[in-house]
């Protein structure tokens, strides 16, 4: 539940008042609900803490723990580059977030870190906050190329940002696993009591592409459908990342002012969006039986 200010900052643009006046809150994150809800999706939303400085937002989030969904937390100020600072300020922004949502009635269990950046000193710092899973880590050695892209969209070097993770990540699970206390990337020994899941985000077979928003709304029909099917086909759970702009009507330029090519659908109507999530949704769920991530990780937890 980025917002659209935290997305303008990942491509170097100034928050400007998109912090308080925010598409993704206003419009992205009620189509996306409606979305679920109507599909009967179930989803998890991973909220950045400081978006529940704004009144709005704050109510919007307590609607969304009434209603029953199940609520991560995204860190406190969004930041990237997580994993370059001290323990302690990553402490704080995971333990901020995880108490204005208990204040919200939520109960968070679960973390995705800005950016996909993620490391053992950010486990540690879940562990000892009492969280059970992390959903933060992208399984591909397309790091570089991805921070390529992005500077290239955004027109601005970016490319030595800690994101999309590190290129000894494509060797790591691309499911659900316990991982090693002091190497994320790999799987903990059995004789080590499993305490936290990570949970990596879904990635394309062959290339490995996150599996986000962003990508499968620029696919055309056919092609997504052939990727789901090959997914399906290997029987193994993947996590599916929307983005609150994914429910934003880009047709006006609010992400990026640059003439770059808009990657991940920065281009499209509100309406266009709404029609290809219900068709991406309803044809995902054809093949997979869908839950939320932290029900997912309580469940690898219980069965261990
Ligand atoms: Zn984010």
């Amino acid at each position: 539940m980025d917002g659209l200010w935290a997305v303008r900052q990942c491509y170097g643009r100034a928050e400007g008042d998109t912090f308080r006046e925010d598409p993704c809150w206003e419009e992205g994150v009620p189509r996306l609900e409606g979305l679920f809800g109507e599909l009967g999706v179930p989803a998890a939303f991973f909220i950045v803490g400081r978006d529940l400085e704004v009144d709005r937002k704050r109510r919007q989030a307590r609607k969304l723990v009434h209603r029953g969904h199940e609520i991560g937390n995204h860190s406190y100020s969004h930041r990237l580059g997580l994993t370059g600072e001290p323990a302690g300020l990553i402490l704080d922004e995971i333990r901020r977030t995880d108490r204005s949502l208990r204040q919200l009635g939520a109960e968070p269990a679960g973390f995705r870190s800005p950016g996909y950046d993620v490391d053992g000193r950010i486990l540690r710092a879940l562990r000892r906050t009492g969280y059970i899973y992390d959903a933060s880590l992208l399984p591909t050695y397309l790091g570089p190329l991805l921070r390529l892209a992005s500077s290239y969209v955004a027109g601005e070097w970016l490319f030595w940002r800690r994101q999309f993770g590190r290129i000894s990540y494509g060797r790591a699970p691309r499911v659900p696993y316990f991982p090693r206390r002091h190497k994320i990337r790999k799987e903990a020994p059995r004789e080590e009591a499993p305490d936290l899941v990570e949970i990596p985000v879904g990635v394309t077979p062959g290339l490995h592409l996150p599996l986000t928003g962003g990508l499968l709304l620029t696919m055309t029909e056919s092609r997504r459908r052939d990727l789901f099917r090959r997914l399906a086909r290997r029987g193994r759970p993947v996590l599916l990342l929307l983005h609150a702009i994914d429910g934003v009507d880009c047709r006006q330029p609010i992400v990026l002012d640059t003439r770059r090519p808009r990657l991940g659908g920065f281009a499209m109507s509100g309406g266009k969006k709404e029609a290809r999530l219900r068709s991406i949704l309803s044809e995902f769920s054809r093949h997979f039986a869908i839950q939320p991530a932290g029900e997912y990780a309580r469940r690898m937890l219980t069965e261990e």
